[in-house]
């Protein structure tokens, strides 16, 4: 390691709104490049899921803090076992529709954004990882040797998501609504008062509209190949 890459985690930031492609990409990368893949959303997900099972009142910041004390889960490192919750991989059951509506809303309590951004960062101790959500590049990482923030139309995103839940052998709601309710979590994540969805300002902008998923991976590899030669961080 060359000494200048001491000012900078050595993590891959991968920011954007839902839809935006941002999982599929972070998971190819780091498939390809060896690094550890770290999806903030799913715990968000996970946390939502917990609470609300245990009947806890998202609005009620003193309940949410203190289930947050007994939360029990687990990050794992395989994509179908990302998520344990008391013991139990949740994985699959964090996908559903109403999850996202319920990460959403549990995500604005600032000691579930503390909690999870402390997790955050000890998960990429020692390791390269490619880091995929909303404020890694903001505010978990503002040091990520490399950030990009991935966007693309709100109508594109809302066909992508629905194509996805229909692969997965889901039934999504229809496609207006999905789009509806994409375009109110987006509104949700832009606006809340703690870490909203901001695209860093040195973040590299890519509209995964425009472009293959194939092409997406090779332009994101050309730039951390380069960033990381730049800043003398071994791959
Ligand atoms: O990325 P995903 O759709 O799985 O995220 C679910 C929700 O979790 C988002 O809508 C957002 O409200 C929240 N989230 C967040 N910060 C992150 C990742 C996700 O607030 N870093």
């Amino acid at each position: 390691m060359g000494s200048a890459s001491k000012r900078f985690s050595k993590v891959v930031a991968i920011d954007g709104p839902s839809g935006s492609g941002k999982s599929t990409m972070a998971k190819r990368l780091s498939a390809d490049l060896g690094f550890l893949y770290v999806d903030t959303g799913a715990m968000y997900r996970g946390v939502a899921l917990d609470l609300y099972e245990k009947g806890i009142d998202f609005e009620d910041e003193k309940q949410v803090s203190h289930a947050l004390k007994d939360l029990n889960m687990v990050y794992g490192t395989r994509e179908d076992e990302l998520i344990f919750l008391n013991g139990k991989n949740r994985t699959h059951d964090i996908r559903q529709h109403f999850v996202s509506e319920l990460a959403s809303k549990v995500s604005q309590k600032l000691s579930v954004r503390k909690a999870m951004v402390n997790w955050q960062r000890e998960l990429a101790q020692g390791q390269i990882c490619v880091m995929e959500g909303r404020d890694v590049g903001t505010v978990v990482f503002p040091d990520a040797f490399i950030k990009f923030f991935l966007d693309a139309d709100d109508r594109v995103r809302a066909k992508r998501r629905f194509d996805e839940l229909v692969e997965q052998g889901r039934t999504p709601p229809q496609l207006e609504r999905l789009h509806q309710d994409m375009v109110e979590r987006d509104r949700e994540d832009k606006g809340r008062r703690w870490a909203p969805l901001l695209k860093a300002k040195e973040a590299i902008t890519i509209d995964s509209g425009q472009k293959t998923m194939d092409e997406i991976l090779e332009t994101m590899k050309g730039h951390i190949r380069a960033k990381a030669l730049h800043w003398g961080i071994e791959l």
